[in-house]
């Protein structure tokens, strides 16, 4: 316990509840934040303290202020870190918070419950070599990215605050620190069951599946067969989430076991990125030598991680270790099958389409190997798909796009809704804006010299992607000359 660390009031509007401390001792190590230097706000997410029921003006404070910084520790919150393992790059690891710490659950006023996580706030028991901390342009990006990933309807966690340490942390050069306060469904990743797995124990196995269920898929706490459809649930939310990450050009970056939330909230954005010119062998990471992360190996990846997760499952799905990888590989053999359905609804819409054809699957595809070929902008082309007439590009007025066009055009004249009732469809689905690599990096680089305007600027135009206005017409704009080289780092 850190002796320097205070309790803060009540009146912040917090309503802490520590389940997960409840779970068997090892599952994770009772600690405090370490205290900073001199914590400044640098930014305060007021829509979501709304919608989780805190009291905003009253963070917006030297008292909320400490409070992200781990500095007080509101009451009624029981930090800890939490133990887990994971597959790095397919390497399996033992891991845990070894720079965040999870304050407790706030229940919302609407019975809502969050993880409240500090990441960045100091040395835990599994820091192994690492400070714990966390530098604020890594930490401004996942606001961005995340607080983006929400408004554009992917789940997500989100991005509370972030507050300036007044420390400096060490990595290639000497950056200014920074916490951010995580808001998420919760924290239980493939990787937790990898570490309940390596612990030999089923019944404390039995105990995180069954805490999931009951946190997670309440629907399943009176299945007669639990377990596998847990598997089945977590496997249907993955292929949700990843076919709507390829649906707006997002690319993880680093789709490590531990990062994969069970819950199928995107999590841990370190070197996330948003794809310009359409490829799907697109890698921004610069630790991703062999492309493992691509945009397009992600639902393979996604499979890969259940098959993670459901090789922990095998002593709680049967007594008999064949029975029971039987029972895991006939759920796990559906991803394809379930992960083309979430994807080719969202392409359908994409491209207007109701009802489904056999022949869709294909129109999409073949949309897509165009602007492959021809290096088209992913975002900006399926935008501006949507207008009639199409604007005059090199991309639409090539002799493969107007071959495809007519294909396309048949099949929106063979179903029964109209024309603007198609693109409606279009224009809610086809982000006009996402966070553009370019934009993110011009954004941080005057906040790291602390200047928030286009921070702020971004922020506002990424609230509704799916609006075109003009205010933000810069924000939409592909980059002037291509991104294909441009590098994420991990942010550690
Ligand atoms: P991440 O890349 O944030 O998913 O982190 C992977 C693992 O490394 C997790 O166990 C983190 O807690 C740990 N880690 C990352 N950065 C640090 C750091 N600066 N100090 C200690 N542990 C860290
Ligand atoms: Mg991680």
């Amino acid at each position: 316990m850190n002796e320097t660390t205070s309790s803060a009031p009540a009146g912040l509007g917090f309503n802490f509840d520590n389940t997960y401390a409840r779970l068997p001792e090892h599952f994770f190590e009772r600690t405090r934040p370490v205290p900073v230097a001199a914590p400044r706000l640098v930014i305060l997410n007021r829509a979501l303290s709304a919608e989780l029921g805190l009291d905003a003006w009253a963070l917006d404070s030297a008292l909320g202020a400490a409070v992200f910084a781990g500095n007080s520790v509101p009451q009624g919150a029981l930090p800890i870190a939490q133990a887990y393992a994971g597959h790095q790059f397919g390497h399996f690891t033992m891991l845990g918070d070894g720079r965040a710490i999870l304050l407790g659950e706030h229940v919302t006023p609407h019975g809502e419950r969050f993880d409240i996580q500090l990441k960045g706030s100091g040395r835990t028991r599994f820091s192994r070599r690492g400070d714990g901390r966390a530098a604020l342009g890594p930490m401004l990006r996942e606001y961005i990215v995340s607080e983006a990933m929400h408004a554009l309807g992917i789940p997500t966690t989100r991005s509370l605050a972030v507050v300036a340490t007044g420390e400096h942390v060490h990595r290639e050069t000497r950056l200014p620190g920074a916490i951010l306060t995580r808001v998420a469904a919760s924290h239980i990743r493939v990787g937790t069951f990898e570490y309940a797995a390596s612990q030999g124990n089923p019944e404390d196995l039995r105990a995180l599946a069954l805490y999931t269920i009951d946190r997670h898929f309440p629907e399943l706490r009176e299945a007669e067969d639990p377990i596998p459809a847990l598997l089945a649930s977590v496997l249907a939310r993955q292929a949700s989430l990843v076919a709507r990450w390829l649906h707006v050009g997002f690319i993880h970056g680093v789709m490590n076991t531990d990062n994969m939330s069970l819950c199928g909230e995107s999590i841990d954005f370190g070197p996330c990125a948003f794809m310009d010119a359409y490829d799907p062998a697109t890698v921004f990471s610069s630790i991703d030598h062999g492309g493992r992360y691509a945009y397009g190996n992600q639902p393979s990846i996604a499979q890969w991680n259940l098959t993670r997760f459901a090789e922990t499952l095998l002593p709680l799905l049967h007594d008999s270790e064949d029975q029971a990888v039987e029972m895991a590989t006939a759920v796990l053999e559906t991803f394809p099958a379930v992960f083309r359905d979430f994807w080719l609804e969202g392409m359908g819409a994409k491209l207007g389409l109701f009802g489904r054809e056999d022949g869709d699957a294909d129109l999409a595809q073949a949309l897509l190997t165009l602007m492959r070929e021809e290096g088209a902008d992913y975002t900006r082309t399926l935008r501006d798909l949507c207008r009639d007439p199409l604007p005059d590009t090199p991309f639409f007025r090539g002799e493969g796009f107007k071959v495809w066009h007519d294909r396309w055009q048949a099949r929106l004249t063979r179903q029964h809704e109209p024309l603007h009732v198609a693109r409606r469809l279009m224009l809610a689905r086809n982000p006009a804006v996402i966070p553009r690599n370019h934009r993110v990096e011009e954004a941080l680089e005057a906040a790291e010299n602390g200047d928030m305007t286009a921070m702020t600027r971004l922020l506002r135009a990424l609230e509704k992607p799916y609006e075109d206005n003009p205010a933000h017409a810069a924000f939409a704009a592909p980059p002037a000359t291509s991104n294909a080289q441009y590098r994420t780092f991990c942010g550690t």
